[in-house]
């Protein structure tokens, strides 16, 4: 079974907001949602580095 390198990367690419979780895009400054400012890069490190 391959592993979702794609998916992986995709997640990596993306910005969560901290206030209602919702997907950014990797370079937005605020949510696209709500308009939050915290957004917080989704980036679980590999842990099998
Ligand atoms: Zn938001």
């Amino acid at each position: 079974m391959a592993r979702f390198k794609e998916a992986d990367a995709r997640l990596l690419n993306k910005k969560v907001c901290m206030k209602c979780d919702a997907r950014n895009a990797p370079r937005a400054t605020r949510c696209r949602k709500c308009g939050y400012e915290g957004l917080r890069q989704k980036a679980k490190e590999s842990r099998k580095a």
